[in-house]
């Protein structure tokens, strides 16, 4: 059994973190490749390794004086090391640095640096050998992640390794320079990793107990999430929950390995499992309620619509052709709703208006903006009846004025749209009637 575990930033901000995440690793004698995220802020107001090396490369790039940013980046590692009473120095490191800064800057490599700095820490603190992801993890040209020739390589240079230290964030290109992923790409380098060694566990170590049911702004104290499955994780991400990186999920979906979200400083805790199936029940109905605000719903009657066959593949072009993405499509009879985003939508809407008045000739169009979308997800509900007469005789006790729903066939969730300024209060009402508190 191997447990790949990955610390992000904040666990590795500083030398007292540092200790931390070494605790947890020597806890258990599986956990054997670590994957470490470039020290984080230590404080607020603090910045993060990762931003000041953007700021180095953007001074060097326009030809300034880089010195302050990037003696800011040594002293967060000098101040580690020097804690950690380690004997590593990073000179040699931070000349290559320097120079290639100086020479032609580029972007990516700088950014690396950090995670792959951490990385030599770390290796150092724990003992471990250091594996340098620019040797086993791709990316193609168009510096999309290669996962066929990252197979070829990675699992064989695992295999040979017991334990390993390897900085996140990053591998290389065809030709061999060095490229990143999106921000807060560690995550998913650990889900590589744990895929190719087929870990029987991701654990990615963060600052928080685990993934909440709703959004502590909105409600108080809101339990963590024990156990969620990974559609029903995609579903409250996409709608607005953060916790991981969104591709973070499908090298380990694929492999089949759970991902246990854990608190670096709360290491006891059993925080968040995410899995592909599971029988546990979850005390709730509802896993989780999100949501997002700021959407406009496109109303568009015509009297028998549907014996037109292409009358809804006529209206989603001209969307298409002027690049609006379209969260939802719920109809009637004699009507169907566009639902877009509204900041896509306003600097096209004339065009796009135009088009479908033209194209499918309709007898009204209703455009009403500030909507806010409310998603209410969880597994429970296909086997429980009257969730949704529960969710809307919440917002009726409210008063709240629904203006869409939408239930996905999964019966894994349910959408609801009212308006921006009762996005709130609804979620605290729907969270009321599933959780009775808050
Ligand atoms: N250090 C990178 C960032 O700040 C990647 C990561 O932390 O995962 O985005």
């Amino acid at each position: 059994m191997r447990k790949v575990v990955k610390f992000g930033g904040t666990s590795l901000a500083g030398a007292g973190q540092f200790r931390k995440a070494g605790g947890i690793i020597r806890a258990d004698g599986t956990r054997v490749f670590v994957i470490p995220s470039a020290p984080g802020k230590r404080f607020d107001g603090d910045v993060k390794v990762t931003d000041l090396l953007y700021r180095c490369h953007d001074l060097a790039a326009g030809g300034r004086d880089f010195s302050e940013p990037f003696s800011a980046v040594k002293e967060r590692y000098a101040d580690i090391i020097r804690e950690l009473e380690l004997s590593l120095s990073l000179e040699d490191d931070f000349n290559t640095i320097e120079e290639h800064l100086k020479q032609a800057p580029e972007r990516e490599y700088v950014a690396s640096r950090g995670e792959y700095l951490n990385g030599r820490v770390l290796a150092e603190y724990l003992g471990f050998p250091l594996l340098d992801p620019a040797e086993a993890i791709f990316f193609d040209e168009s510096g999309t992640f290669d996962a066929e020739r990252t197979n070829a390589v990675l699992p064989a240079r695992l295999e040979e390794l017991p334990q390993a230290v390897i900085p996140g964030f990053y591998g290389s290109g065809p030709d061999g320079r060095v490229r990143t992923f999106s921000r807060g790409g560690s995550d998913v380098t650990g889900a590589i990793v744990a895929s190719a060694c087929h870990a029987s566990v991701y654990e990615n170590w963060t600052d928080v107990p685990g993934l909440l049911m709703a959004d502590p702004h909105i409600v108080k104290d809101p339990p963590v999430i024990r156990s969620i499955t990974y559609r029903e994780l995609r579903e409250l991400a996409y709608m607005g929950a953060s916790v991981l990186h969104e591709d973070a999920v499908f090298p380990v979906k694929e492999a089949g390995i759970p991902i246990n979200i854990r608190d670096t400083n709360q290491p006891e805790d059993p925080g968040t499992w995410i899995v592909g199936n599971t029988a546990r029940r979850p005390p709730f109905t509802i896993t989780g309620i999100t949501g997002k605000k700021d959407f406009c719903s496109i109303m568009i009657a015509r009297d028998l619509m549907h014996s037109e066959l292409d009358f809804y593949r006529k209206v989603v072009q001209c969307f298409e052709e002027d690049g609006v993405p379209i969260e939802h499509l719920p109809s009637g009879i004699d009507t169907m709703t566009v639902v877009v985003p509204e900041s896509k939508f306003v600097e096209r809407e004339q065009h796009v208006l135009r088009k479908i008045a033209r194209s499918v000739r309709p007898e009204s169009v209703e455009v009403e903006p500030g909507l806010a979308l409310i998603a209410v997800v969880g597994r429970g509900m296909r086997a429980q009846s009257g969730t949704a007469a529960k969710i809307f005789s919440a917002l009726a006790e409210a008063r709240i004025n629904v203006r869409m729903i939408d239930q996905g066939a999964s019966e894994l969730n349910v959408i609801v749209g009212v308006l921006n300024e009762d996005f709130e209060r609804a979620i605290r009402f729907i969270y009321r009637a599933f959780v009775g508190r808050g």
